[in-house]
């Protein structure tokens, strides 16, 4: 991605996340990557709906700031994992949607195939154990996880979603939260019924291609 695609895509998806709720104040952070080992990334301590292009921070995968000023996201070592580990990524959103982050804060899982849409475009989403937020520890936390998963829930924290880029990452955060509100719906109902094996054996090898769901 030219460099000045992949600060518009940022941008775009900075101010997507204030208008859905899931960054409160300045919360959250948004990545992508630009090259085999460089990134662009959001700044510390700023409201991701006003954020310009050139707030944005060139850093290598060892968190040497390459280009810009300021100081870059805190939970850079999260994302720079995550690049690092997976050569097909190419974008990472972190955000606190408040019904996943529910989810988190109860220590309750999001793992159950309960949404066709889900499982062919997020997969299953495990709860990573708690760690302190912008610390190394959660980047260590998350490493067992970060090879088989694409959408995570931080225990006690909130979500982060990989994607080929960051328009993919993003629409699993937005699926993330959906499948969250759902659930909670769903559990004063009596409980989501969860797909079976064999339901999901079959959704897997149908025609629809992942990304691109029924309905
Ligand atoms: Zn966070």
């Amino acid at each position: 991605m030219d460099h000045a695609a992949g600060r518009s895509a940022l941008v775009s998806c900075g101010r997507r996340l204030d208008v859905l709720g899931f960054t409160p104040a300045t919360d959250g952070n948004v990545s992508v990557r630009l090259g085999a080992d460089v990134i662009l990334v959001t700044p510390a301590g700023r409201e991701k709906g006003e954020l310009s292009p050139e707030d944005l921070l060139l850093v290598d995968l060892e968190g040497r700031i390459v280009q810009g000023a300021g100081r870059p996201s805190t939970e850079m070592p999260m994302h720079l994992l995550c690049y690092r580990r997976r050569g097909d990524v190419g974008g990472v959103v972190h955000a606190h949607p408040p019904i996943a982050t529910a989810f988190a804060a109860a220590g309750v899982p999001l793992d159950a195939p309960v949404m066709p849409e889900i499982v062919l475009t997020v997969g299953t989403i495990p709860l990573v154990p708690y760690a302190t937020p912008g610390t190394e520890q959660l980047a260590q936390a998350l490493e067992p996880w970060v090879d088989g998963h694409d959408a995570f829930l931080l225990a006690s924290h909130g979500v982060l979603t990989l994607g080929r880029d960051v328009r993919e990452a993003l629409h699993r955060m937005e699926r993330v939260e959906h499948l969250a509100k759902v659930t909670l719906a769903a559990r004063l109902l009596g409980g989501p019924r969860s797909l079976t094996d064999t339901q999901v054996v079959s959704l897997l090898s149908g025609a629809t291609p992942p990304g691109r769901p029924a309905g």
